[in-house]
């Protein structure tokens, strides 16, 4: 309840025109800023979400998990406001991963895995301008959250990064719908990730699917809230199979269940 009433305090309890994300201003989470009257925004250098309300305009920022707690800068046309990002200690998880190879690649896999990251990156770096985004997910497929949002992963007892995004265990074959409108930008075969879809929102909002066991969709086309991606498998470094769901804001990877705000896991 404290972070509702802090997201009221923040548009002066005016109404709503559009849903938000919560506002959770860590490592990993979402700051939900008013703007006034400013059109547009960036943080450490790249463009941000501007959400219009009849009160005024407001920031959606991502916040990466490398971030420092401290004050953070986002520069508007006409100076610059701050705010507070409070530190997050996320919790370690170790998992055992039977294929060796996904944990420590082979040399000949390297140029495979260069060019898919780059792949991805170009798309998480992405900004489109598309108006009236939603920003309430639906949640993209019935099953369990097996493993959450920034957990330190140690892998066969090697570090490796944390945990960008929501794990939701399934069998294999369950149904992994879009929980908002967007266009497909990217699918592919990932070594890591397995089978993957890649969706643009705008603005610099991108969700990822990933270890399907089909995919249903291609690049380019345009999925409504609730349209078929494909379905849940075990491709990729798994340990059993489950949706790999992941919510980029401007580059950051944020936890996606702060866009659950219609139904909780
Ligand atoms: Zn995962």
């Amino acid at each position: 309840m404290k972070l509702k009433l802090s997201i009221l305090l923040i548009l002066g309890w005016a109404p709503l025109t559009m849903a938000l994300p919560i506002h959770n201003p860590v490592p990993g989470g979402v700051a939900v800023l008013d703007i006034g009257e400013a059109g547009s925004a960036t943080y450490n250098e790249r463009p941000v979400m501007i959400a219009k309300h009849a009160t005024g305009n407001v920031a959606v920022v991502g916040i990466p998990l490398s971030a420092e707690s401290g004050q953070h800068r986002l520069a508007l046309e006409t100076g610059a406001i701050s705010f507070e990002v409070k530190g997050k200690e996320y919790e370690i998880q170790r998992l055992t991963i039977q294929n060796k190879r996904k944990v420590n690649p082979y040399a000949q896999d390297m140029d495979r895995i260069v060019k898919e990251r780059t792949e991805m990156d170009t798309v998480f770096d992405s900004y489109t301008d598309v108006n009236d985004i939603d920003l309430t997910f639906d949640v993209p497929t019935e099953g369990i959250m097996s493993s959450s949002f920034g957990l330190r992963r140690i892998l066969n007892d090697q570090p490796r990064s944390p945990h960008s995004g929501m794990d939701i265990a399934a069998p294999e074959g369950t149904r992994i719908i879009a929980p908002a409108a967007g266009i497909v930008a990217a699918t592919g075969d990932y070594f890591f990730n397995g089978n993957t879809v890649m969706i643009d929102h705008g603005q610099g909002l991108i969700t990822m699917y990933c270890h399907l066991s089909r995919i249903d969709v291609e690049v380019g086309m345009k999925v409504r809230t609730g349209d078929l991606l494909g379905t849940v498998g075990k491709t990729g470094r798994v340990t059993g199979a489950h949706l790999h769901w992941g919510v980029s804001l401007n580059d950051a990877r944020v936890d996606p269940a702060l866009f659950l705000t219609k139904e909780s896991l």
